[in-house]
């Protein structure tokens, strides 16, 4: 854990949990604003906003792509928080990177398919970014921790994972199944990856995001990465299981952070 500021980026304080917040979606200008400030006041130091939105069907928001680049690269200016958004191709590899976003992340249906974490990973080859890998949507440790390899060999070593639940086909009280074992055994296997919990993509309902971030507290985990909005119902994407940054600030203020052995 001592490592952990360094692995990722330095200036951020290595006390469990790391968190990074903001919406599923930058949506427009002004959301992207009011949510960044908002967070920002709350103490929240790294923002997340999805650009390029992998949706299931056609139709849906597929995101606002590179013009919400600029708007990130705003929050950073006006808050001092660092910025993530999700790539899935070279292309958007390119842009993040032409726009100065600090962390990149890649998505749970990206990591299921190897030549698309080839892709990024030639594209990041002697680029120094932190860079976070889900799970991928199948409950595949090996495709999980192929991912990470494959990011590792284009020499990109500061890096951490996601646990985001695993999709079924019964949808029942989660909308990814947790199954905490799979990320427990990616941890036993790679001992130095920090690893983060997504509760909103897990629960789907923002309900849950309460109680699974304590459970992943619990387990050890370093980090949490939640879906918040500052208005969750008029959200353009997931808007069952986004907080506002109030209702964040509550939830995270009620964690008991308790001694792990990890
Ligand atoms: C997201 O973080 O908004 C997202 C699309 O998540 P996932 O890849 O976990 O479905
Ligand atoms: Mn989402």
């Amino acid at each position: 854990m001592e490592d952990l500021q360094s692995i990722l980026l330095p200036g951020i304080d290595s006390k469990r949990p790391i968190i990074i917040a903001g919406p599923c979606s930058a949506e427009t200008e002004e959301q992207v604003m009011t949510t960044a400030k908002s967070l920002a006041e709350r103490g929240i130091k790294i923002f997340r906003a999805g650009i390029w939105k992998p949706r299931t069907k056609p139709g849906g928001f597929e995101g606002i792509g590179v013009e919400g680049l600029a708007w990130l690269k705003h929050v950073k200016e006006e808050t001092g928080m660092y910025t993530a958004t999700e790539v899935a191709t070279e292309r958007h590899v390119f842009e993040a990177l032409k726009h100065g976003i600090d962390i990149l992340w890649i998505g749970a249906r990206t990591t299921a398919n190897p030549f698309a974490v080839q892709e990024i990973a030639n594209a990041l080859k002697g680029v120094d970014i932190p860079v976070l890998i889900k799970n991928p949507v199948n409950p595949d440790l090996e495709l999980w921790i192929g991912a990470v390899e494959r990011i590792y060999n284009a020499g990109l070593h500061r890096l951490a994972v996601i646990h985001r639940g695993f999709s079924s086909y019964d949808k029942q009280l989660y909308r990814n199944m947790p199954q905490w074992h799979i990320p427990i055994e990616l941890r036993r296997r790679l001992p130095n990856l920090p690893i983060f919990c997504d509760p909103s993509h897990i629960g789907g309902k923002r309900e849950l995001v309460a109680p699974l971030s304590q459970q992943a507290m619990d387990l050890g985990f370093d980090g949490l990465i939640v879906e918040s909005h500052c208005d969750p119902d008029c959200a353009w994407s997931d808007k069952n299981q986004q907080v506002t940054p109030d209702a964040l600030d509550y939830i995270l203020n009620m964690l008991v952070i308790r001694e792990t052995t990890q």
